[in-house]
């Protein structure tokens, strides 16, 4: 091969993607050097496309050692020689080297955006020798063979060093901040009890967590007062309905039963009816943080598993990148020619000749905007393999946004009539849509709450069937979930469209929040108490958005990278050296909260013989087996216990039995499916279990 263009991309799928879309002579070649993909395309000259495995390079200590802080001399290395497990980088950068030898020209084809320009610079300096001030830029939201070809005609001339400069210097304080923080409570704790455990927090994962323990607290201390709620069943043209006081709580017993007493075997008559009509606007179309709290309504996904699909289906062409944080659609990107390709889809077929039919086109938009990239939409590709069934659900939820922004307001109804028992008024209340306008393109992920009322006029009667009275207690605030953590992050300005996911899932992998419904652990709590009373600013939210600001201040060219470097180890520095002087009362602290979070784990529930004690995995002194034992056999109490398998890995599932309803445990076996365990030798499933294999061998 003689000299060649070299472009570099993100990921192997969208190398694959570019060289065939710039290929015009004879078939595009798939090469591969020491398990390192490559693809060779002939245009005018010839184009080599090397994909990166996202991050080649991070951010390390200048000495090496996990042992020591405050930690803030560091340089870009390649992974692995920073990371554990990361060896296959190695002979990455390797193959990259190799190839740039022979190139005369450079292009950055990565994901247009900080990650993705930092990723590129990476490679292009360290890698392919100090290019990155003579490479090009290719800039695309989607990877179809139109966008490709012209992003390619149309280069930019050089790489964004604002971009990189932002992304690189995120980087950098997120690494100062993990590391000393994060080596702060690991090395406390273990200098105290001389056991191991990951502890670790960061710039933004601290405040993340105090917006849980923050809604935890006031959960726990939350003192529920008695309320009385008032219904009136009615029985309209037979069918029946609810009409509720129109007092919604009664706080004092008395005053809610004499309106029982007075309203009791009376009937009731329409006083008013009063009808709204309104409008219900279309959608905005999706940025990442949107299609991600919508998924987790619709369909459970958390944040993070919604990425990873978005990222998938952009990966194969069917959707725009997802990483963006619009909600504007541009013209340029051909609504009408997207909106055809759909067409072939039967189920979207007659939404879309709909749509054309309309003599303009015109989305409705949201105020955010992304200088890389447009909100998510479809491309108008359809899937060439079998969509699984959660990105089918992503994708047909894209596909409808999409349609949907184009679509005219729903009109609605709501309606509210007044009934008359006895001097006392209860509301019957309707919803009704009158114009489906853009609903019909979002279809089934509109959540109605249609409620059609009969026709009804002023001085009718009404048939009172029953006056209920229910006692209630008022409630808190509920508990976060993924999706609505998200939002908040989001909306405080803190973390990143694509860091977040990943923070919210650290919390769950370091044991600090459990459940859907995020309940902080007593770890979660420990290690935020500890970093609140000795250092404050680590979880302080104004100071993490404080510093967000700065660094996006960069990426417009408005603040130095030094600048914020200097700010972000002037906080951290005074933080570490108080937080080591207290090494010993923090280690104390986060010790016996680890050893209770480990001792929790191992807690199965209450035990079904003595019903006062909990049962909980053993090891025997002896053999060094484990079991099921109760604690209280430590008291004498009761000797209850069970044996379990001693292959694999067992955690108790915090589900009973639906044969017996005692607690059981899930054991892991290396290669084999998950398997529940009822431990109970007497629960009726493990008879009727039994009797199906006798029945079977029987045949
Ligand atoms: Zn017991
Ligand atoms: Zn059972």
């Amino acid at each position: 091969m003689g000299k060649y263009t070299l472009i570099i991309t993100e990921k192997p799928d969208a190398a694959q993607r570019i060289a065939s879309a710039l290929n015009e002579k004879g078939k595009m070649k798939k090469m591969e050097d020491n398990g390192v993909p490559y693809y060779v395309a002939k245009k005018d000259k010839e184009i080599v496309v090397v994909p990166a495995l996202g991050h080649l390079y991070t951010v390390a200590e200048e000495r090496k050692g996990r042992n020591y802080y405050p930690v803030f001399n560091f340089r870009w290395v390649p992974r692995y020689t920073a990371e554990r497990g990361a060896k296959q980088i190695r002979t990455w950068i390797e193959t990259i080297s190799k190839l740039a030898n022979n190139a005369d020209m450079f292009i950055d084809a990565c994901d247009y955006d900080i990650e993705g320009s930092v990723i590129g610079c990476c490679i292009l300096k360290y890698a392919c020798g100090n290019k990155e001030n003579v490479s090009k830029r290719m800039k695309y939201s989607t990877l179809t063979k139109e966008e490709l070809e012209k992003s390619y005609a149309e280069l930019l001339p050089h790489l964004d060093f604002a971009l990189i400069e932002a992304g690189g210097t995120r980087h950098e304080v997120d690494w100062l901040y993990g590391v000393n923080l994060s080596r702060v409570l690991t090395i406390s704790a273990r200098n105290w009890s001389g056991k191991y455990a990951t502890l670790s927090t960061g710039r933004v994962q601290g405040p993340t967590l105090k917006f849980l323990v923050i809604r935890e607290k006031d959960i726990r201390s939350f003192v529920p007062t008695p309320y009385w709620e008032i219904k009136a069943e009615v029985e309209i043209s037979g069918s029946v309905f609810e009409a509720e006081y129109e007092k919604e709580k009664i706080k004092i017993k008395s005053e809610a039963n004499a309106v029982l007493n007075a309203c009791k075997k009376k009937n009731g008559q329409v006083e008013k009816v009063d009808v709204r009509r309104f409008q219900q606007k279309p959608p905005v179309p999706f940025d990442l943080g949107a299609l991600q709290s919508e998924a987790y309504g619709l369909f459970g996904y958390t944040p993070r598993r919604t990425s990873y699909i978005t990222q998938r289906l952009y990966l194969e062409a069917l959707i725009s990148y997802p990483r963006t944080s619009s909600q504007k659609l541009p013209p340029e990107i051909n609504y009408e020619a997207i909106l055809k390709k759909l067409s072939k889809v039967p189920k979207y077929k007659k939404l879309v000749a709909e749509l054309l039919a309309k003599p303009e086109l015109k989305p409705r938009e949201g105020k955010k905007k992304d200088p890389a990239h447009p909100a998510i939409y479809p491309t108008g590709r359809l899937p060439e393999r079998d969509l699984d069934d959660s990105e089918r659900k992503v994708f047909d939820l894209v596909v409808r946004r999409f349609m949907a922004v184009f679509g005219e307001p729903a009109i609605k109804q709501s309606m509210k009539v007044h009934v008359n028992v006895n001097r006392h008024h209860f509301y019957l209340r309707g919803r009704q849509t009158l114009k489906e306008g853009w609903l019909r393109f979002y279809g089934p992920h509109v959540r109605s709450e249609e409620v059609l009322l009969p026709l009804m006029e002023e001085g009718q009667p009404i048939n009172v069937k029953e006056v209920i009275l229910e006692d209630n207690f008022t409630k808190p605030l509920p508990r976060y979930n993924p999706g609505s953590i998200l939002k908040k992050m989001e909306e405080t300005g803190i973390g990143t469209k694509a860091t977040r996911a990943n923070i919210i899932q650290t919390l769950y992998d370091r044991k600090y929040v459990r459940e859907e419904r995020m309940i902080v652990t007593h770890l979660g709590f420990e290690i935020f108490e500890a970093l609140e009373k000795y250092c404050p600013p680590v979880v302080s939210i104004k100071l993490t958005t404080e510093l967000e600001k700065k660094m996006d201040k960069i990426q417009a060219k408005r603040e130095k990278r030094e600048n914020v470097l200097v700010d972000a180890i002037e906080i951290l520095k005074p933080v570490v050296e108080e937080l080591k002087e207290k090494e010993k009362v923090i280690g104390k602290q986060l010790s016996s909260a680890i050893k209770r979070a480990r001792l929790e784990e191992r807690i199965i529930g209450a035990c079904p013989v003595c019903k006062t004690g909990n049962l909980m995995i053993l090891y025997s002194r002896k053999t060094g087996k484990r079991f099921i034992g109760c604690t209280n056999y430590f008291k004498g109490k009761c000797e209850t216990s069970f044996p379990l398998p001693q292959k694999g890995s067992v955690r108790p599932l915090g589900r009973n039995c639906r044969g017996c309803g005692w607690p059981t445990v899930q054991v892991r076996i290396k290669g084999k499916r998950l398997w529940t365990l009822c431990f109970n030798p007497d629960c009726p499933l493990k008879e009727e279990r039994r009797k199906r294999i006798e029945m079977r061998n029987m045949q």
